[in-house]
């Protein structure tokens, strides 16, 4: 029975994978923060209070204690709106505890002379603006937010880990949603308001850039391919998208008429708080390495993510 050491538990892409591995059988260490202590925990989930953002020395401890197989690092600042505000605790949380957390693999695989596999994900963030679409694993790294600029330094590091002979894969996600993201990203800031409209509760959906384009996904899949990529015989990238993109006004189309509200157009408005220093225009990827070498697809189009999203919100009113 494999053990699996899993930052970001709580999280969304961190609870769909803890989900996972409990029912596969596994034994599942999460690092949860003391803040998240008190929100929901999978049953069987080992549990330990610690904080990314915390001494070095204590991870460093944790990886020890835990004696991992594999090691997924979901843990991290992932908006990256919020980066703009702090990108010294997105750099310590998103670079440095990554950094600490391979090194303490690495160390502990040389110790114990058995293999630990760690699972690193990136963003299709630290492609910054490209110059070409869709993006691939070949795309220049070219981060022009805080939040890429942390993903990529630790992108690099789990490159030259891999040199050092740890096993890293990395995944480099394109947007993946489900109705378990915060409302601090606009999918679920604008499922959650339609809803809200559609019941008669608000009035107005405040929005920044209608006009960038995102490739989204349904977390769960992107998850999926973490758990191939980690488990394929050989180290490697890749990119995880569906290779469709849709600009924010489309989403928000989408979920007006997935909600049954018509003329909605007039209750848009954009905000210039919403608006970004330095915002990617359109990020979509080609995930062929990902479908060849590791057999995964996007089970979930553009207009079922947006059903999905809308209808959870419908049942939690
Ligand atoms: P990101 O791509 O990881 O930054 O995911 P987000 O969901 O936060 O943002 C996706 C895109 O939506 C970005 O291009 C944002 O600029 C744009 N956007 C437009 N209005 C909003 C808003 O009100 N909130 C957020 N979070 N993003 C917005």
């Amino acid at each position: 029975m494999s053990v699996a050491l899993v930052t970001g538990a709580t999280g969304q892409d961190g609870s769909y994978l803890v989900e996972r591995l409990l029912a596969e059988g596994g034994e599942v260490h999460g690092l949860v923060r003391t803040e998240d202590l008190g929100g929901p925990l999978a049953e069987g989930l080992v549990v330990h209070e610690v904080d990314l953002d915390t001494d070095p020395a204590d991870l460093v401890d944790l990886v020890d204690l835990v004696d991992p197989d594999e090691v997924y690092n979901l843990g991290g600042l992932s908006s990256v709106a919020r980066s703009w505000d702090d990108p010294l605790l997105t750099t310590r949380v998103n670079g440095l505890a990554a950094l600490t957390l391979m090194d303490a693999a690495r160390r502990l695989q040389e110790r114990r002379g058995r293999e630990v596999r760690v699972l690193q994900p990136s963003s299709a963030e630290i492609f910054g603006e490209p110059d070409d679409s869709p993006q691939d694993e070949r795309t220049p790294i070219r981060p022009v937010s805080p939040y890429g600029a942390s993903k990529a330094f630790a992108h690099h590091v789990a490159g030259i880990e891999r040199s050092r002979g740890l096993f890293t894969a990395t995944v480099i996600l394109y947007n993946h949603e489900s109705p378990r993201r915060p409302t601090t990203f606009v999918t679920r800031k604008i499922t959650h308001t339609v809803a809200q409209i559609a019941a008669g509760r608000a009035d107005r959906l405040v929005l920044g850039n209608l006009d960038a384009r995102r490739d989204w996904g349904w977390a769960p899949d992107y998850v999926d391919a973490m758990v191939r990529a980690v488990r394929h015989d050989e180290p490697g990238d890749y990119v995880v998208a569906t290779g469709r993109a849709h600009s924010v006004r489309d989403f928000v189309a989408a979920a007006f008429e997935h909600a049954g509200v018509p003329d909605w157009e007039p209750l848009v408005e954009v905000h210039p708080d919403f608006i970004r220093p330095a915002d990617p225009s359109l990020l979509v990827g080609d995930a062929t390495k990902a479908h060849e070498r590791l057999g995964w697809s996007p089970t979930v189009s553009f207009e079922q993510l947006v059903a999905r999203m809308v209808d959870a919100e419908v049942v939690a009113r």
